[in-house]
């Protein structure tokens, strides 16, 4: 089985008004924050040297990782290639289309870098105004040439739904234009006011209309069957690929794979155990290699966050998955459970196991709680 590293780069040019990542707007201690992050490499290849040395994806998110200079970028991927002895993997940095420029997506395709992930979010002006983005359609586009121009061919965009004005007509005209310009991976994420942010105080609980709920409900099935119409399969509640062109690194998360988290406000799941780095790019200076230990995982917990996490795909849960992953049957109880979501509506049988049905799509929480 492979391995898998996130690396998380905090940095952004300013704090959008709806997010609630972990990021600090502005290069506030930068140089110490990429030293920290390269010492955390190498302490972790001293304690990593008997693991298997197939480990298949990378992921630098952030933040914002396309902020930083490209050298501090290029200088953790190095280390941690020569760290980790990593080939043929699926290598993927985000970037956001006002800070990425032509030089830095060149310096990122010559470190080895194979996939990039752009925050475009809307081709829509006002939209992305509402959304305190810094950048407008005509920058996002040009982003998309430029990774283009620097040899990319894996691409993947960003749109977000339910935004307050946004219409089902002005999401589909995104769409389409993403479709023919080359990317290859759609994710399309529902806009959540999250506690303690600026959207927070200005909608308030406005959003949960019912109204608005059930219209921001069609925006994403028309979305996903219109993306699926122009060859862009939805494999995952949020995603939609061309053939060949799943995220590997995503899918290793949703089958409940080990993989390291390296950076202040990551998270990382080795050896059965779960971990965290502080929200703090301070505290994580002073002591990256400092790990709090969340969560030692049972076999039982595995399989019941694998079937949860499963749910989210497309795939579902099968008796061939779970056997793939664990060795052996799905256990009775899990069974049990998957028997209970068929009866609610929340999921349909597919062959040799189940997965969510279109109600179980917009109740997803729902159907997840049976696994909890
Ligand atoms: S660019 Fe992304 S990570 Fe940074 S503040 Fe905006 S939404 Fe959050």
């Amino acid at each position: 089985m492979g391995r898998h590293i996130y690396v998380h780069i905090p940095f952004c040019e300013a704090k959008c008004p709806y997010c609630s990542f972990y990021s600090v707007a502005g290069s506030k201690r930068q140089k110490e924050y990429f030293e920290a992050l390269l010492k955390e490499i190498r302490e972790t290849k001293k304690e990593a040297s008997d693991d298997p040395l197939e480990k298949d994806t990378i992921y630098f998110g952030g933040g914002t990782p396309s902020v930083p200079d490209a050298e501090y970028i290029t200088s953790v991927l190095r280390e941690i290639l020569e760290a980790f002895k990593i080939s043929e993997a699926e290598i993927t940095i985000e970037a956001n289309p006002h800070s990425l420029t032509a030089q830095k997506a060149k310096a990122y395709k010559k470190a080895g870098f194979n996939r990039i992930s752009l925050g475009v979010q809307s081709l829509h002006d006002d939209t992305l105004r509402t959304l305190g983005r810094l950048h407008d359609r005509k920058t996002a586009l040009e982003a998309i040439e430029l990774i283009k121009e620097a040899g990319f061919t894996n691409i993947s965009a960003d749109l977000i739904t339910g935004v307050p004005g946004q219409t089902i007509e002005d999401v589909l005209e995104d769409a389409k234009i993403l479709a023919e310009s080359g990317v290859t991976h759609i994710s399309t994420y529902s806009l959540s006011i999250e506690e303690g942010t600026p959207f927070e105080k200005r909608y308030g609980t406005s959003l949960e209309d019912p109204d608005i709920e059930l219209y921001e409900r069609q925006m994403y099935h028309t979305l996903r069957a219109f993306l699926e119409d122009r060859g862009f399969t939805p494999y995952e509640i949020s995603n939609s690929a061309k053939e060949g062109f799943r995220s590997r690194h995503n899918g290793s998360y949703w089958r409940g794979v080990e993989y390291y988290g390296f950076g202040a406000g990551s998270h990382g799941y080795i050896r059965g155990k779960r971990y965290g780095h502080e929200d703090d790019i301070d505290i994580y200076i002073n002591d990256p290699a400092h790990r709090i230990v969340e969560e030692e995982l049972t076999e039982e917990d595995k399989m019941a966050e694998y079937a949860m996490l499963m749910l989210r795909t497309s795939d579902g849960i099968t008796e061939e998955g779970f056997k793939g992953r664990f060795g052996k049957t799905i256990p009775v109880d899990i069974r049990a459970k998957m028997e209970s979501l068929v009866k609610k509506g929340l999921c349909e049988e597919i062959t040799g196991g189940i997965r969510l049905s279109r109600r179980g799509l917009d109740l997803a929480n729902e159907a997840f709680m049976e696994f909890l």
